[in-house]
């Protein structure tokens, strides 16, 4: 049977396609997200097991720009937003078997055991280091040239792990840390960018937030005012382009169905593409990397733990040869994370620093990071509540040479007309990047309507 649902169909209600959804229907366009999986949010997912809150995706978004305060305000979401506390600014970075707070001040980073003092020199030879005239080049080769080995060791390689998951030898810095690559393209140096950026200065609100009831609060917001609907439980397993418009193919609840729209949004990877559509699709999409990643969550009574916890987390960089990648303090961070007079660490363990441990069952994971962070964070005896959910393929990796990768997913759409391709392998892969991404392909689509309707 095939009958016209919306104008519209959106494949994946993750945050990628739910902001999409969200601001066509603004313009009053109905959509049809189809979603596999029981619960709408993709990443974003947030489970609640009695009184522990436990993020198994993001944990914080960097609200920066205006378009997202005003999507939390249009979403009602404003006496939900948690904003980390002045305590979170403080970040742990282990140097040495020792867990060493990143200096935040000009007094705190003369007197860091973080850096030597001959990498703290070679610092201020940064405005010196000439600009190198390529069209890519990994984070690794872009900081070790223009800042020096030990930062990017102790500062940027954690890092990367941290947001990416990633390798920063393999890594863009061009696609990844934008603004360092765009400082040295306009100014030459990072030292001048940044003050010139400082001079220009912006009034608008950033912070790092949460929401009371945990991050799957956007998601589920955003659903409650989407106008068409979100088919859960309802996998895409064809696209086809035919004379009535785009086929969409695929079983809901376990019974078949086709639907047709006059559009198509995919915001599912990369690597499902060549799959679902019957279309000429590259098949070099299939190999652009993703990073797996397990997420383990430890609750301890607060006696057990000796460590203050007064930070963010802590970050283990890859020279100190331990398997975790970084701690986040939960409970630090966001009130009612942990029953009272309790602690929730969430741990990150793989990545592309270790990407066949991500996969190990949760009590080798506990087992590996028990080892590691009970002697770095002074934990007395065995987690009291413990979580964990694995990530196969969730984080595309904007490795060296990823304008080929784009080049592709635009050549795509200029061949297909009324095929619009989304998701966190474009755009960005972090929460504020998906939504804001998913607005500029609402538009795209809104055009191409308007288009065929005049
Ligand atoms: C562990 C972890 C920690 C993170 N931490 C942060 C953080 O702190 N801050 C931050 O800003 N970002 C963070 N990120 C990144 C961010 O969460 C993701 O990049 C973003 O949520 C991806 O959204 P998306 O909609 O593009 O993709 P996804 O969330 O992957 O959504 C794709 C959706 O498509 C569905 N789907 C797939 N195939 C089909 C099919 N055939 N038919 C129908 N539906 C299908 C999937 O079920 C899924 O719901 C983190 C990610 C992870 C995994």
């Amino acid at each position: 049977m095939t009958k016209k649902k919306s104008r519209i169909g959106i494949l994946g209600a993750g945050i990628s396609g739910l902001s999409t959804a969200y601001a066509l229907s603004q313009k009053n366009i109905d959509v049809t997200v189809y979603e596999k999986e029981a619960v709408i949010g993709g990443a974003i997912k947030t489970a609640v097991i009695d009184d522990w809150l436990v993020e198994e995706g993001p944990n914080t978004l960097m609200v920066k720009s205006t378009e997202l305060w005003e999507l939390l305000d249009s979403l009602e979401l404003n006496d939900k937003i948690l904003e980390t506390n002045g305590i979170a600014k403080k970040r742990y970075v282990v140097k040495n078997n020792r867990p060493l707070p990143l200096p935040l001040s000009v007094f705190d980073f003369l007197k860091t055991n973080l850096l030597s003092l001959n990498a703290k020199f070679r610092l201020l030879k940064e405005p010196f280091v000439s600009k190198k005239k390529q069209s890519d080049e990994s984070i690794a080769s872009f900081i070790s040239r223009r800042l020096g080995s030990e930062p990017l060791d102790y500062a940027i390689n954690p890092f990367v792990s941290g947001i990416y998951a990633g390798d920063p030898k393999k890594l863009s810095v061009k696609h990844t840390f934008t603004s360092l690559w765009e400082m040295e393209q306009n100014h030459g140096s990072l030292l001048k960018g940044l003050i010139k950026r400082k001079r220009r200065g912006t009034s608008i609100k950033r912070s790092l937030i949460s929401f009371k009831e945990g991050n799957q609060s956007l998601p589920k917001a955003m659903a409650e005012v989407i106008s068409g609907s979100i088919d859960t439980e309802t996998e895409i397993t064809s696209i086809n382009k035919k004379k009535s418009g785009w086929k969409a193919g695929g079983n809901t609840k376990g019974m078949p169905f086709n639907h047709t729209h006059d559009a198509i949004i995919s915001t599912l990877p990369a690597h499902s593409l060549s799959t679902i559509f019957n279309l000429s699709i590259p098949d070099e999409l299939n190999d652009l990397p993703y990073a797996p990643l397990s997420v383990v969550a430890l609750g301890f009574k607060s006696g057990q733990i000796e460590h203050p916890l007064d930070g963010f987390g802590m970050l283990i960089p890859e020279v100190e040869h331990r398997r975790t990648l970084g701690v986040l303090f939960s409970s630090t961070l966001f009130p009612n994370r942990a029953p009272e007079n309790h602690e929730l660490l969430t741990c990150f363990i793989g990545g592309a620093r270790n990407p066949v441990l991500a996969s190990k069952s949760q009590q080798q994971l506990q087992s590996i990071i028990m080892d590691e962070i009970g002697e770095l964070l002074d934990i007395t005896g065995d987690p009291v509540f413990t979580h964990h959910r694995y990530w196969k393929q969730t984080i595309p990796q904007y490795v060296v040479g990823y304008d080929h990768y784009l080049k592709q997913i635009e050549e795509i759409e200029k061949k297909y007309e009324g095929l619009f391709l989304d998701g966190n392998f474009r755009g960005g892969v972090s929460v504020p990047d998906c939504i804001l991404s998913g607005f500029e392909t609402a538009k795209k689509a809104e055009t191409f309507l308007e288009l065929l309707s005049s």
